[in-house]
């Protein structure tokens, strides 16, 4: 039996899971989650019972197919919710599960840690109440509450939408939705989001009812700040030269997403400019094969596709590993198909880059106060004065003069603003000023349990706890 770790136990990783069993495999499954589903699936402690039409809406059939079709795989893998990997280093993963490490020796590692927000802050985006529109839609569906009664949903992409319709759904007053890509760009992006009509006319129907409920929907707005001292209670917002103020209670924001590239960094994989991303992503093969052996990439966490492709990657990542490991022969049909599907999913991604890109001028209009870096309290103003008195141009070079991306999020959230501000500042493409290197822990870890790391620490899986 060979050894197949599997970080993320979402739609991607969940399939890759999947694929494994099928064939005979036994993988392990990691995800620091409590329970299986990732992002669009994600559930809520079973102690909150909640109907999963509530939760996931269009999505319910295929939500329970997904997450059922799990559960009835966890007998024949060993599945560890609340699990952190952490580290990847020659051939093991180390992990944290209840305060202990723990090293998982691989033969075969596919990486489906999927992605998160990105975030281009504007003034006062750190003020209490203001989350991204992911932690806001983690609060409703995980905890089942809202930010806030009265609810203002900001930045552009189509998490923009279905956030706030999920909101009004459950109760939640949305004051507005302030887009700040153009309406005009969604008609430019028409033909590519027809790739997948269906999920086109999705998107069509969250926008169509939330007017008919009577939300004030703007597109083409410049964020300008949040409002407030102890806590958010208006948004201060630009639609031309008119200037407005929204009162709310939260704000939920953010610009599109992603994707988790720190494991895939540590495990050594070769990266490169990805103008679809508009971020430096490892570099994979059609099947998901990484540059480096034994480790495939697959889901948002390769690149930003939706879970339909997550499953897809999942699946094809799982085949090239069982082919390169020699278990089972190629399947070329199965794996032409599933690359072929694939390609409807990059070419609508491709549509929403168009739809909701992230406004082009935020760097040079972001003002030199606005925190950029909110783990180590680090301005604008800061980033542009050490290139102006250092000749900075390169991400890294960047952190170690101002501690940029030093903190608990280890540049998670700054990076993509960072990066942004550097290649405004220098006067560069955004290519050029290269990307945060990874580094160990990629997330909080106790001090105690790094003191204890010791690589040789293999625990095999029936003394495991
Ligand atoms: C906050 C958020 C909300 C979203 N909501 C929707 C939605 O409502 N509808 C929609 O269509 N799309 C949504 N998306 C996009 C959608 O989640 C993805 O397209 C889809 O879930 C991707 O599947 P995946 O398997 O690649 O990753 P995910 O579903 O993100 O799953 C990744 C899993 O990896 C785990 N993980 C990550 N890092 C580690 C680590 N270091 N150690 C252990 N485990 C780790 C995570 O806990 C997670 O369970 C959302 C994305 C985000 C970020």
């Amino acid at each position: 039996m060979k050894r197949f770790v599997i970080v993320g136990a979402g739609p991607a990783g969940m399939r890759a899971a999947e694929q494994l069993v099928a064939v005979g495999q036994r993988p392990v499954v990691v995800d620091e989650g409590t329970r299986h589903g990732g992002q669009i699936y994600r559930q809520p402690p079973a102690v909150l019972q909640r109907e999963r039409r509530d939760l996931y809406g269009f999505e319910t059939a295929r939500a329970s197919a997904v997450l059922d079709r799990f559960e009835a795989l966890c007998p024949q893998i060993d599945y560890r919710p609340e699990t952190l990997a952490w580290q990847v280093e020659a051939n093991t993963l180390q992990v944290l599960h209840a305060g202990r490490n723990r090293t998982l020796p691989f033969d075969a590692l596919i990486l489906a840690p999927g992605a998160t927000d990105r975030v281009l802050p504007f003034a006062g985006w750190t003020l209490p109440g203001v989350y991204t529109l992911g932690a806001a839609q983690v609060a409703l569906k995980y905890q089942g509450c809202l930010i806030g009664p009265r609810i203002i949903f900001a930045g552009t992409g189509p998490l923009l939408y279905l956030v706030a319709g999920q909101y009004a759904s459950h109760g939640g007053r949305v004051a507005a939705v302030l887009d700040t890509a153009p309406a005009s760009a969604k008609w430019l992006a028409a033909p590519r989001l027809l790739a997948r009509p269906a999920v086109a006319a999705k998107g069509a129907y969250f926008v169509a009812r939330l007017r008919m409920m009577g939300v004030a929907l703007h597109g083409g707005v410049t964020l300008v700040k949040a409002e407030g001292s102890e806590r958010v209670t208006a948004l201060t917002w630009r639609a031309g030269p008119a200037v407005n103020t929204t009162e709310c209670d939260a704000i939920g924001f953010g610009h599109g997403l992603r994707s988790e590239t720190q494991l895939a960094d540590l495990a050594g994989c070769t990266f490169e400019f990805s103008e679809l991303e508009q971020a430096w992503s490892p570099t994979r093969d059609a099947a998901g094969r990484s540059s480096v052996r034994g480790v495939y990439l697959a889901g948002d966490g390769a690149s930003v596709l939706g879970a339909d492709a997550a499953e897809l990657s999942g699946a094809r990542a799982a085949l090239a590993a069982l082919e390169d490991l020699g278990l089972t022969p190629a399947e070329p049909q199965r794996a032409a198909q599933i690359e072929h599907d694939l390609l409807a999913h990059a070419r609508f991604r491709r549509g929403l880059e168009t739809a909701f890109a992230p406004p082009l001028r935020w760097a040079a209009e972001a003002p030199d106060e606005l925190i950029v870096c909110r783990c180590e309290e680090v301005t604008a103003g800061e980033l542009r004065a050490c290139v102006r008195e250092t000749g900075t141009r390169e991400m890294n070079r960047l952190k170690a003069l101002t501690r940029i991306g030093m903190g608990r999020c280890q540049g998670r959230m700054c990076a993509p603003a960072a990066s942004r501000l550097l290649a405004q500042a220098v006067g560069c493409e955004l290519r050029d000023v290269g990307r945060l290197r990874g580094q160990a822990p990629i997330k909080p870890i106790p001090i105690a349990m790094l003191h204890d790391h010791a690589p040789s620490t293999v625990v095999p899986e029936d003394q495991d706890d």
